[in-house]
């Protein structure tokens, strides 16, 4: 056995044996060490955004705000949606059965093996080991071998007897997921992309273990004539630049009635020159660093592949040898440029003009992912009519990425952006199997 294999299986068997303790818990108990946790993460908020500044060099702000609050809020929701949503069930029962009364249980999986990115590294963990754990199941942690968080979480966890026995954290690469996965988990959760989910799939099928994929995007903006530009173009770059781009559901297509298109890419790069790039740790960066070498060589790749193939670049270049890039509007693009088809995960931002209600459906859903969107117009009926024709897994209407701060929300896509749905009721039912239950009163 290689030493990833001994390790899978040693992290393995201290989850199950943690499990079959969780058995004996009750929710309000577990609930209670969640909330232990809600209150350790708010006082400690300063040491733990240091942290994921320094694994990721995002900016402050995205770490305390995408990461921070997003897990606070998630655990807040928690506490007052699971005793809901995972209590037994009492269902009608049909004529033919009458007299019996048939009813509904929740019951733990097992133990679910989550695997995640390296773009927000708490958050992601933080809120799919909270309500697999809420449900009664153990949890393996898989964080990406390039934000380790090394030792953080285990610190948050550390004196709660349910949650730090019920979590085993394994560090490593895709050696490491592989040989996790080996030791049949009762679900897979992964985050990250759709290369890396494929391959998943292709290993759990022979297993049978089930997997919800949350994969990667190439998210439209749908801007139509009645709006307000101001407000708009601030929104695109917020959706565009917010964690350097580094998100799933980043803005990476705007497309914009053709009667605004002029006016607002003038604005937008009015705007983008007033922006700051700076590494997380110094000063007040509007934009941090690209968390990764790999990720910035795409992002260069994609904009040199747009200039050959005859696009407009306003702005971009990367300061010295950092990994900090300035960001970018694309525009004059063509179909076939990978800034087009493919997820750019960077401070770009492609700008496109649309004709008429059906060329902006048509363009946006023109790609095969398909995870979120956003349309914008004071008339809701058309934004409404329009978000409907979207394939995609969530729209926002006249702002960006609002599905994601909301944890009642379900989150997935649809196409290569994966499937299943993490949050929301939806996320929380996927931690659990259902027992049908049938009771005849008379024995
Ligand atoms: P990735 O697919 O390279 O890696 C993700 C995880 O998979 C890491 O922990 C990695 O170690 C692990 N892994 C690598 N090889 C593996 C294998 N053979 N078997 C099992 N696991 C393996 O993705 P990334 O570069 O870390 O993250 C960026 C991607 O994640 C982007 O596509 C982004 O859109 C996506 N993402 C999606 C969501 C969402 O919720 N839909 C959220 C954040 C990021």
């Amino acid at each position: 056995m290689t030493d990833a294999q001994t390790h899978a299986q040693t992290l393995f068997s201290r989850a199950r044996a943690a499990q079959s303790q969780l058995a004996v818990s009750t929710l309000s108990e577990r609930l209670a060490e969640l909330g232990q946790l809600q209150q350790r993460i708010h006082q400690q908020r300063d040491q733990i955004a240091d942290r994921i500044v320094a694994d990721t060099g995002k900016s402050r702000t995205d770490a305390l705000v995408s990461e921070l609050l997003g897990v606070l809020d998630y655990l807040q929701w928690l506490q007052g949606a699971a005793p809901a949503a995972l209590a037994d069930e009492k269902v009608s029962t049909p004529l033919a059965l009458m007299g019996k009364s048939s009813r509904i249980w929740y019951e733990a999986l097992g133990v679910v093996l989550v695997i995640t990115p390296w773009n927000y590294p708490f958050h992601i963990a933080m809120t799919a080991i909270a309500p697999a754990f809420a449900a009664g199941n153990a949890v393996v942690l898989k964080p990406s071998e390039h934000t380790p968080l090394t030792g953080l979480i285990e610190s948050l966890v550390d004196g709660l007897p349910l949650l730090s026995a019920a979590l085993q954290i394994a560090q490593g690469a895709g050696e490491m997921a592989e040989a996790l996965i080996a030791q049949r988990p009762d679900r897979v959760s992964f985050t990250g992309s759709a290369r890396t989910g494929r391959r998943i799939l292709a290993q759990c099928a022979p297993l049978l273990v089930p997997v919800d994929l949350e994969l990667g995007g190439k998210d439209a903006m749908l801007v139509f004539e009645d709006v307000d530009l101001e407000r708009t173009s601030a929104g695109a770059l917020w959706g565009a630049l917010t964690n350097g781009g580094q998100s799933c559901t980043a803005v990476e297509r705007l497309y914009v009635h053709q009667s605004r298109y002029p006016e607002m890419v003038s604005r937008l790069r009015d705007r983008l020159d007033a922006l700051v790039v700076c590494s997380g740790d110094t000063g007040n960066a509007d934009i941090g660093a690209m968390t990764t070498d790999f990720q910035l060589e795409i992002v260069q790749r994609h904009l040199a592949d747009a200039a050959a193939k005859g696009a407009t670049i306003h702005g971009g270049g990367r300061i010295g040898d950092t990994r900090m890039l300035r960001p970018a509007l694309v525009t004059d693009v063509r179909d076939d440029m990978l800034v087009v088809q493919e997820e750019t995960f960077g401070p770009i931002l492609v700008v496109q003009p649309f004709q008429d209600e059906q060329d902006s459906i048509r363009l946006a859903n023109s790609t095969p992912f398909g995870l979120s969107a956003s349309v914008w117009s004071k008339d809701l009926a058309r934004a409404e009519r329009v978000a409907r024709a979207l394939r995609v897994g969530a729209v926002s209407i006249n702002n960006v990425m609002l599905t994601e701060g909301n944890p009642a929300l379900p989150f997935g896509g649809v196409g290569e952006s994966g499937y299943g749905r993490a949050k929301g009721v939806e996320g929380l039912r996927g931690m659990v199997r259902s027992k049908a239950v049938l009771i005849d009163k008379q024995s």
